[in-house]
Order: C-alpha cells, then structure tokens, then sequence
C-alpha cells in the first residue's frame, strides 16, 4: 500500500502552498481589520484580481473540463489544493469554476450562464433549502406554474450562500406537485435578478452572511429551464454530493495552520517559569489533535480517490466530510485553549476559525444526515464494513 504522494501530486501541491503563502497569507491582517468593521475581508474586484493572478501562475478551473479553459484535475489533486487554500483564512478560491451542474445547460445557456461564470463575470447562487425545507429538501415547496410559454416561480429560497452578490440563480422549484419530488416533480431553473426575485441578507455567527430570495410571482422563460423538466431534485443532489469530500479537504487546512500556531505558542508561552508545552495537559491537546487530522486526511483522501476511481463515493464522501467537520472544531477549541485568553480576542484569527468552521457539521448535510447516510448504507447492505477493502 502507496501512502506517498506522486511527483505531480507533490509538485502541484508545492506551487499552490507557494501562491497561498506569497499572494494570499499577506493579506491577512488587512481581511481581519476589514471584518471587524463588518466588511468583506477580499471585494468581489481584489477577488477577481487575485483569481486572474492564480490563473497567470497556472491555477484556473481545478474541475473545470479542458475545453472551457480548466485543468479538470483529478479529485485527489483537487482536494490536496483545496488543504493549501484552507490555510489562509482569507476567502479565497481558486477562479474559472462554475457550478457542476451548470454542465446541464443547453448551447445557449452555456454562452449565457455557464461560460460567464467560469469567467468570473457572473456569479451564481444554488438555491434549493427552504425555511420548511433543509435536512428533508424534498418537502421544497416553491413552485413553477407554467403559463404559456413561461413559468411563474412562487415561494422562498433560504440560507443561500451568495444570494446577496449573485446575478443570477439556479433554483430547484416543484412543477408537478402530484408526481411529488422524488417523482420527478421538480425542474431546476436559471433566474436572473433582474427577472425579480430579491435577495435579504441573514447575520450569521460567520463572516459573510447568506441570503433569504424571495419570488413572488417572478415570471421566467421556459428557455430558462436548466436540464430536463423533471430533472430538478436529481440535479440538487448532484449539486451537494459534490462538496461532500471538498468541505474536509479544506477543514484539513485550517487544522493544520491552527495546530502550527497552538505548537509554536506551547514552545514558547511560560507559565510558572516553563512553557507551556512541557505540560502533559498540553500536550494531550496537541497529540489527539494530529491524531485527529491524520485521521481525517485519509478519510479525506480516500473519499476524493473513490472519486477518481469512478466508484460510487457517497458513503466514503459522507465519512470525511462528518469525521473531518467534527475534527476540524475539536482542534480549533484546543488551539484556542491552549492560547489562552488571547485565543479569545480578535488579535488572532482563531475566535474567527472557531466561528467559522461550525458551519461545516451544518451545511451540505448535517452530522446528522451524514450518519444517517453511512448507517443506512450499511443497515440496508448498499456497502459492506471495509468499504473497498472488504
Ligand atoms: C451559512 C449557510 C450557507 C448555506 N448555503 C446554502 C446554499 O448555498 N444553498 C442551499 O440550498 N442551502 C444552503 N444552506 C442550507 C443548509 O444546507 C441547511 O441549513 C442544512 O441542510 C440543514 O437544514 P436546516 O437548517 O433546515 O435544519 P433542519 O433540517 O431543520 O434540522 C435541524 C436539526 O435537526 C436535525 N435533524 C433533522 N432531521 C433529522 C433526522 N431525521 N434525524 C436526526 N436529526 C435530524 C438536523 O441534523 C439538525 O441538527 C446553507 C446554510 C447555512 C447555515
């Protein structure tokens, strides 16, 4: 068995940390000041800016096929880079991605949606969690009544990540409510702004915020249609299952940066004239939390090779994504621990992790719904004890 990285993982890798560490990690102190203030940390132009550097230094579409100008790497390499942009705590991504499902989309939507935001001049929001609808998105309610030749959108959206910036929406609403959701009852649309749906914004522990939409009798073309009519809640699921081994991969970055400042702060904080780290208490803290990330990593790495294989990666997905969730908020508590009451303060950006990261048992399927997924998998027989191995 290969646990090593190969040349090209490697490699990749290094030049990702090297532009995170030269382009973005500068930019830190500036983020924090610029959020207590209740400003974004990056505006959407530095983001741009920043992406259209990445893209000269060869990071452009990391999923992104071939012929839109991406790299279409592997999901292994995806999930090493996406370590290394979970080490700063600025929000930042790689540019010249789009929505997976945006693949979906007809020639014309293509030039229209897909192309302009692999682009970065237009940014997309999905929308499928409503305020009767989260855990269980197939009690969605919000409906399109077809009239003529156009559709008629009725209901709110929440919770939804970029719905304050974004120009247009992609939103899986009920179109046949008697075949019923899982019945090929739902039809995913591409809304823009424009066409009348407003967005509200939600203060949430994090930086940031998401936004409630609310349609209210928004009228959109049936050119508008994103897939097949039918198609919605299969496409919402594609949508989500893809972020299940990334949300990890970037919780192993932050772990690793945070677990880096709680050792460097154990090596050289004293307490009753010795530091800090040569207490076993301390050092528990550090142990279980390598332990830990270790742990998650190869979840992690695992889930994203399922992937590559072409294997089905829904049970190896939801284990990395539950485990590295949970390990990421057990190791941001015990950095903050062990740095005391300045762990506290917004000097440092750990009280911001701390913040941050609790979203990651919440969102994509909660810790919840993810053991209800492996337990179900296994009660059921779909996956034998030993996943591939057995
Ligand atoms: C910041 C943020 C960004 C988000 N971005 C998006 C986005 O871009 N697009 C989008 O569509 N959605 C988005 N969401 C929505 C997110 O996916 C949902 O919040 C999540 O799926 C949980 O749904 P809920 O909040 O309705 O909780 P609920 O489903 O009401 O669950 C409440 C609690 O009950 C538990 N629970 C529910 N059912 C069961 C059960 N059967 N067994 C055991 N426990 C159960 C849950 O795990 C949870 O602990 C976002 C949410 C947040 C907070």
């Amino acid at each position: 068995m290969d646990f090593s990285l190969s040349d090209e993982e490697r490699a990749v890798r290094d030049t990702a940390r090297q532009f995170i560490t030269r382009e973005v990690m500068p930019l830190e102190q500036e983020a924090l000041r610029r959020e207590r203030e209740h400003r974004p940390g990056l505006d959407r132009s530095e983001l741009r800016e920043l992406r259209l550097k990445a893209r000269k230094f060869g990071f452009w579409g990391l999923s992104t096929p071939e012929e839109y100008g991406g790299m279409n790497l592997p999901a292994v390499m995806q999930s090493l880079i996406l370590t290394e942009t979970g080490r700063s705590f600025v929000q930042f991504s790689f540019g010249g991605e789009a929505d997976n499902i945006l693949y979906h989309a007809n020639a014309e939507q293509k030039r229209e949606y897909l192309i302009p935001t692999i682009e970065g001049e237009r940014v997309s929001c999905f929308a499928i969690t409503e305020p009767g609808a989260g855990s269980d998105a197939a009690n969605i309610k919000l409906s399109a009544r077809r009239d003529g030749d156009d559709w008629v959108l009725d209901g709110e959206k929440t919770f939804i990540t970029n719905g304050n910036d974004a120009d247009f929406a992609i939103v899986v609403a009920v179109t046949d409510r008697e075949k019923g959701v899982r019945g090929g009852g739902t039809t995913a649309f591409l809304v823009d702004r424009e066409m009348g749906w407003r967005s509200e914004f939600i203060q949430t522990m994090g930086e940031g915020g998401p936004a409630a939409l609310v349609f209210d009798n928004v009228r959109v073309p049936s050119r508008n249609i994103l897939g097949e009519i039918g198609q919605g809640f299969e496409l919402g699921m594609k949508w989500i299952g893809k972020g299940r081994y990334l949300i990890p991969s970037h919780a192993l970055g932050i772990a690793e940066r945070a677990l880096g400042m709680a050792i460097d702060y154990a090596n050289t904080r004293e307490t009753f004239g010795r530091r800090i780290g040569e207490n076993q208490a301390i050092q528990w803290m550090i142990a279980d939390s390598e332990v830990e990330l270790e742990a998650a990593r190869w979840l992690t790495l695992r889930a994203a090779w399922t992937v590559d294989q072409g294997q089905d990666p829904r049970h190896s997905s939801s284990m990395a994504k539950l485990y590295g969730a949970n390990m990421v908020n057990n190791v941001v508590d015990r950095v903050l621990q062990i740095h005391g009451g300045m762990g506290y303060t917004r000097e440092l950006p750990i009280e911001r992790w701390y913040r941050q990261v609790r979203l990651m048992r919440i969102y994509e399927g909660t810790d919840e719904m993810q053991r209800l997924i492996i337990s179900r998998d296994l009660l059921r027989g779909y996956t034998k004890i030993g996943g591939h191995l057995a």
